[in-house]
């Protein structure tokens, strides 16, 4: 842990002295993440759209610039600046064959892995919630994955009563709940200091249904 600390230190020292200005020049630039998407689920047009909308609607409230951006991404397209993503939505038979080897609740939605910034979405289930709601499916599948890439970025425990970081799903809301002031300052901060992952070990999500 001494050596990890030490190492972030390191980095962040390096960041502030290597990029000062580059950082002057770009504080009014919105921060940006890139999300690289695989379908496993075979998802259909709409509903897949409709899901982008949604995640990029709930950063935007945050100040953040979402790109969606289909398939696994190559080495070379992570070597900017920019925060990384790997989204994978799961199928049914992926979700059951994860929950199993790891023993995680039936109930939970998405989890998400720090260390490899990493999110996976248990697709059938968010189906399963939302098939009583008319064309409700892409929005709220948008919305878990805005949940678990901000606990990419937010502390551990990160989950709060109101907004997109609610433990419990709320289907309710017609507009995105988004992000409070708060989480959203600090994703903005960490997007600022060019963290791509924190270093704190893989965390995997066990929050009731998020
Ligand atoms: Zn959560």
């Amino acid at each position: 842990m001494a050596n990890t600390t030490r190492t972030l230190l390191v980095m962040a020292l390096f960041a502030t002295a290597s990029s000062s200005a580059r950082a002057a020049a770009n504080d009014n630039a919105p921060a940006k993440i890139v999300l690289h998407v695989e379908d496993f689920a075979l998802l259909l047009s709409p509903t897949i759209s409709d899901a982008e909308n949604e995640v990029r609607a709930v950063f935007r409230q945050a100040g953040v610039q979402v790109t969606w951006l289909n398939g696994n991404p190559s080495p070379r397209m992570i070597s900017d600046s920019n925060l990384h993503v790997s989204v994978k939505i799961l199928n049914r038979q992926m979700a059951d064959r994860k929950s199993r080897t790891e023993g995680t609740s039936s109930d939970v939605l998405g989890q998400s892995a720090r260390e490899a910034c990493q999110v996976w979405i248990f697709y059938d289930r968010v189906t399963a919630l939302t098939n009583p709601l008319p064309g409700g499916g892409g929005e709220i599948l948008g919305r878990v994955i805005a949940h678990e890439v901000g606990h990419l970025l937010l502390p551990a425990q990160s989950h709060s009563d109101k907004g997109i970081m609610r433990g419990t799903f709320d289907l309710r809301p017609k507009v995105p709940p988004v992000f409070t002031a708060a989480q959203a300052a600090t994703i903005r901060s960490m997007l600022s200091q060019r963290v791509r992952c924190l270093k704190e070990g893989v965390v995997v999500n066990r929050a009731p249904s998020l």
